[in-house]
């Protein structure tokens, strides 16, 4: 599964934006590795500058300093392969208006079809979901809107995950979905009697490498608007019939573990799932090893519960990026070690419980068992900290269909068959709900199919954009 971006908004006069914000989609970059993008107001013009590859390689200090001003918004992003284009990477900029106006889009529209057509648009001829929204936007700016009344008008149209950043000449806007699907928080710079401006950004760990103080969470179906003046907060779109549904596995897997997330810090959830999937599938073993990141606090937690010592057990290489694999290659196997080395002085001879996020289509986790087994493991249990991945995801998360599922058409018992696994547990979705201290605030469609919101499918239309 892949993320898909992250966005950030500032407005701090007298401050280097442009620095403040490589600083903040730097702390985001795990939330999308493709392309990485920032639009400020400067020189009475919108400049937007974005490209391919990581946030270190397609900004420079020179660019930086060019894009001075007291406003910017900034993404970084994630598509599927192959849609690799730079065209579509973000900001988007549209020249509506007497400024124009930059968005950058963190999530999925499930009714893009329908939305243009509503506009006599062709999405075929759109760049990408957040692509049609900045358009639909411009029809009406055009028309004569503000852009305020141009936002509410669009957004009350569009079906699905969004949070998003919106620029012009004269303020900020931040804007999430009725349902709250994507994290999205607000912080402050400077101090309560000083302040210096305010950051807006996907997770709280952007806030803090700023040495900004986190203030909350935008509201599902609030806007945020930032000035030179302050901040003003509207109520945008009503919050949806059933409650916020934030992603459920922000908490297992995504954000970064030193984010918080409707009040609980990330990584203490995953170390209570870990604790909880003990409790729940106990097991004989001489240790208790994570697969980096995000399995590696479930690990703990599990270690701390089963009284099993907790160990390393895999070297995680940090600095992939676009690999290619040879056709003569088994592309999974090549793919795990190339990301993954296991430490076989830890792991010879010893009865291991591996702790990992998740299960997709199961081959990547066959290949890591039979990595261990060639390194010497005696024995393989895996306990998974998310319960089995059935319906594919339509909220902004890039996932395979049901089709390529495992868990969706197999048994526990054929998953632990077909990976190689001596066991094969998942914690159940009580215990999840219970790691997070929810009361059914998030969305768990993808493990027990009930979309909170509607799909591209009871819509009759299909996905045809995961930016
Ligand atoms: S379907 Fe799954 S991955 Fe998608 S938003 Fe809901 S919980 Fe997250």
């Amino acid at each position: 599964m892949k993320e898909a971006c992250g966005v950030v908004g500032i407005v701090a006069p007298g401050r280097d934006v442009s620095h403040l914000c490589y600083d903040a989609l730097y702390a985001l970059q795990h939330r999308g590795q493709e392309s990485a993008g920032m639009a400020t107001f400067v020189n009475e013009q919108i400049t937007v500058v974005k490209d391919n590859g990581l946030v270190s390689h397609v900004f420079t200090d020179t660019t930086l300093r060019a894009l001075a001003g007291s406003f910017v918004i900034g993404h970084t992003r994630y598509s599927t392969s192959g849609s690799a284009n730079w065209t579509a990477a973000q900001p988007v900029y549209r020249s509506a208006g007497a400024s124009g106006f930059a968005l950058a889009h963190n999530g999925n529209l499930t009714n893009t079809t329908e939305l243009a057509a509503l506009a006599g648009i062709s999405y075929t001829s759109m760049l990408s979901d957040s692509d049609l929204v900045a358009e639909l936007l411009a029809l009406d700016v055009n028309a004569g809107a503000s852009l305020t009344t141009a936002l509410r008008d669009v957004l009350s149209r569009c079906e699905g995950a969004f949070s998003m950043v919106i620029l012009d000449a004269h303020e900020v806007h931040a804007v999430r979905d009725p349902y709250g699907f994507r994290p999205l928080c607000l912080g402050r710079l400077g101090s309560v009697d000083a302040v210096e401006g305010w950051v807006v950004a996907s997770e709280s760990p952007a806030l803090d490498v700023l040495g900004a103080t986190f203030v909350r969470e935008i509201n599902p179906g609030e806007m945020v608007t930032i000035t030179k003046d302050g901040v003003t907060s509207t109520q945008l779109l009503a919050p949806a019939a059933v409650g916020e549904k934030l992603c459920i596995f922000e908490f297992v897997y995504f954000a970064r573990p030193d984010a918080y997330l409707m009040g609980h810090q990330v990584h203490t959830t995953r170390r209570r799932m870990g604790e909880l999937l003990a409790k729940q599938s106990s097991v004989t073993a001489d240790l208790v090893m994570g697969v980096p990141d995000s399995g590696v606090p479930a690990a703990e937690g599990f270690a701390k519960a089963s009284g099993i010592p907790f160990g390393y057990g895999l070297v995680k290489n940090r600095y992939i990026g676009r690999t290619f694999i040879s056709p003569d290659q088994d592309r999974r196997a090549a793919s795990v070690r190339r990301k993954l080395n296991p430490l076989r002085e830890n792991i010879e001879g010893q009865r291991l419980v591996v702790v990992d996020d998740s299960i997709v289509r199961g081959t990547t986790t066959q290949a890591l068992v039979r990595m261990l087994r060639d390194a010497g493991a005696a024995e393989v249990h895996l306990r998974i900290s998310s319960p089995p991945f059935m319906w594919p995801c339509y909220y902004g998360i890039d996932t395979p269909t049901r089709a390529e599922l495992l868990a969706a058409n197999h048994t526990i018992e054929e998953m632990n068959k077909f990976i190689g696994s001596d066991s094969l547990e998942f914690i159940s979705l009580e215990n999840l709900r219970a790691a997070i201290e929810l009361d059914g605030e998030c969305c768990d469609a993808c493990l027990t199919g009930n979309y909170p919101a509607p799909t591209p499918v009871a819509l009759g239309g299909v996905v045809t954009s995961r930016w």
